[in-house]
């Protein structure tokens, strides 16, 4: 069975980022997985009940997802109220769905306190990002599911390949 993929929402064009916008991430790839109906997609905030647009969101600290999903860290909007419950709620909704589904791979849009792998902002809404996991990612990543960025696309089509032979 070809593997499927869970995949932010943002990046197949909805618009369900905090600002409303979406970031749609264009490739051959995602065409085609689209096509094969190896897509599972969601926007985990959205799934936990956060609105569109909303406030911008970090984890707090300088602190990554593992450290919120143990309970070391949290995540506030700018205007400072803590977000941590529902941001935990929104990775358990999409670490769900991807069990439900079958999904073995992730492909999440990089920096999001959420749908970030790659690097997450460090909490002072400066701007300022360092290395690390969103809640999400981190909570996917820590259940088996092999976590890839959009800048990542490449790996996860070479990582595909490599179990089914040339798409
Ligand atoms: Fe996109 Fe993920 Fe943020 Fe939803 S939670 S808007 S899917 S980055």
């Amino acid at each position: 069975m070809p593997a499927k993929i869970l995949v932010s929402a943002c990046l197949m064009g909805h618009a369900v980022r905090y600002d409303g916008q979406s970031k749609p991430l264009i490739h051959p790839a995602v065409d085609r997985w689209r096509a094969e109906g190896r897509l599972v997609t969601i926007c985990p905030e959205m799934s936990a009940g956060m609105p569109v647009p909303r406030l911008p969101a970090e984890i707090a600290s300088g602190a990554v997802g593992k450290d919120v999903l143990e309970g070391e860290a949290r995540v506030v909007e700018i205007n400072g109220r803590d977000m941590t419950e529902d941001f935990v709620r929104a990775a358990e909704n999409a670490l769900s769905l991807a069990k439900e589904t079958g999904c073995r791979f992730a492909l999440l849009i990089d920096g999001s306190p959420s749908c970030g792998s790659g690097f997450v902002y460090d909490g002072s809404f400066s701007g300022a990002r360092h290395p690390g996991e969103g809640v999400t990612a981190a909570l996917l990543a820590g259940n088996g599911i092999e976590v890839y960025s959009d800048r990542q696309i490449e790996a996860l089509v070479a990582r595909i390949e490599g179990l089914e032979g040339p798409q």
